[in-house]
């Protein structure tokens, strides 16, 4: 199918799903570009006597132009003397597409399908019965995540952040069910006690693996060769719309091309250094840039100062001429360029999202290591911890109180503020309780440090199984 496709045509073959692409400064020119494709595909259905079904194709035009949009400008192409529908939202391969590519629409229905299988955990569980949390989460992975891993290096990285939200959403309650946490958790620790990472940083690592295994295909495969392909940024930057043009005119008048308007604009494969340092540790998306940053990082904890000074050439500059014949004498070793297998690149991608996961999600837990024998103890018991784990539980009056069920925060046993850490570990009305257990003062790490059991027993025993909750006010005549 590729032979004979013409300039700024592409296509895309699975089993039976066909898609041709084009890519043009108008609408106009994408028809012209497109229609002869069809027609070619015509005749040959034509010669091998199959009847396409017209009503099933369908053409879309993606464009960022708001004068092209909702279907004010429609592609007209017609296979074998009919009409190609034009729809807004076509489905190839699984994946709702829309002119702009928010995937918006993509993402409602992924949500409807994710909240749909989400039933079926809440059917497993609740706070006092049912499985064990590492069944929910094993069944969540497998079932509803699934749903979100299919198309997420494309979808989970493009879409736009406030539509990302909502998929974020449906696992936050997916991780509720697991937990048993209650919805006054914090997001970050809630994720960090169901052990599940934020979907955004699922996306990437899917879509860093998915990366690095096409550009393990065979040098000619096409999706090897899209991979490679010079992409043009998605939005038009003027200035650099601008620039190009005075290239092109300066190119033709034999004229010394023009700066570039700034090196942001230009979006260059290798932009600025000082720039790309200036954005931060947190900025750096190049390892090369990180390793800078964390060199940057130790110099300054000496108490070195370090000053960045532009150097127009090596001429004349001691030391500098030095260290441009070593380098010249490095370039010209042998160079062994030798890929790492797919194996040792996905669990390096593993590790690097791991890293970001726990500084995403673990740093914002009271206590994130797990408590030793937690997924042994039964459902109430572990949802109970896991409540006291993450700092909200319905179990303290500073919970209840934010939930409307008691007047104040004070706990019951003394009268100071309460809280999971207090009842833990400073409430002076526990003292012989928590002494029989954990010693003199433990800290909370100590406590929830395990062993699991422990906490559910000493809970018991202080007699702080249920909400302290208050009676309702009387209500008034
Ligand atoms: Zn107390």
């Amino acid at each position: 199918m590729n032979e004979g496709l013409p300039e700024g045509v592409s296509r895309s073959l699975f089993a039976d799903d066909v898609a041709l692409l084009a890519d043009a400064r108008t609408p106009e020119e994408c028809d012209a570009h497109l229609q002869p494709c069809l027609d070619s595909i015509g005749a040959w259905l034509t010669r091998w006597k199959v009847t396409p079904s017209v009503s099933k194709c369908t053409s879309t035009l993606f464009s960022l132009d708001p004068k092209q949009q909702r279907g004010r400008v429609r592609p007209n192409l017609k296979l074998h003397g009919q009409e190609i529908t034009a729809t807004e939202h076509p489905t190839f391969l699984g994946i709702k597409f829309d002119p702009q590519l928010t995937f918006a629409e993509h993402v409602s229905d992924l949500k409807a399908k994710m909240a749909r299988r989400r039933r079926c955990l809440q059917a497993m569980a609740g706070k006092t019965w049912g499985s064990h949390r590492r069944t929910l989460r094993t069944a969540y992975i497998g079932y509803v995540r699934a749903l979100f891993d299919y198309g997420a290096a494309v979808v989970g990285t493009h879409a736009a952040p406030s539509v990302r939200e909502r998929l974020e959403a449906e696992q936050n309650k997916c991780a509720r069910l697991i937990t048993g946490c209650i919805r006054l958790t914090r997001t970050d620790a809630l994720l960090a006690e169901a052990d599940l990472p934020p979907l955004s940083l699922r996306a990437k690592q899917l879509a860093g693996q998915e990366c690095q295994r096409l550009a393990r295909l065979p040098a000619l495969d096409p999706a090897r060769t899209l991979l490679e392909k010079e992409v043009r940024p998605r939005l038009e930057y003027r200035a650099h719309l601008a620039w190009r043009r005075d290239c092109t005119q300066a190119e033709a008048a034999r004229r010394p091309p023009p700066k570039p308007p700034d090196e942001d604009a230009v979006l260059t494969k290798k932009p600025c250094l000082r720039r790309q340092l200036q954005r931060g540790p947190a900025g750096q998306v190049t390892a090369l840039a990180a390793d800078i940053w964390e060199c940057l990082h130790t110099l300054s904890e000496r108490g070195t100062t370090v000053t960045f000074q532009w150097v127009p050439g090596h001429a004349g500059l001691d030391g500098n001429e030095h260290a441009d014949q070593l380098a010249g004498e490095a370039a010209a070793a042998e160079q062994p360029d030798v890929q790492i297998d797919f194996a040792s690149a996905r669990s390096a991608i593993g590790r690097r999202v791991g890293t970001m996961v726990d500084a995403r999600t673990r740093a914002s837990h009271p206590h994130p290591a797990p408590t030793p024998g937690h997924n042994d103890l039964s459902r109430w018991e572990a949802c109970t911890l896991s409540q006291l784990r993450t700092g909200a539980s319905p179990l303290t009056r500073d919970v209840a109180h934010r939930l409307g069920l008691a007047v104040d925060a004070a706990c019951p046993a003394c009268g100071e503020p309460d809280s999971a850490a207090h009842l833990l570990t400073d409430c002076p009305a526990y003292e012989a309780a928590r002494r029989r257990r954990w010693g003199l003062n433990p800290s909370l790490g100590d406590v929830l440090g395990g062993p699991a059991p422990l906490v559910i027993e000493f809970i018991r025993a202080v007699g702080r199984t249920d909400p302290p909750v208050d009676p309702p006010a009387p209500s008034s005549p």
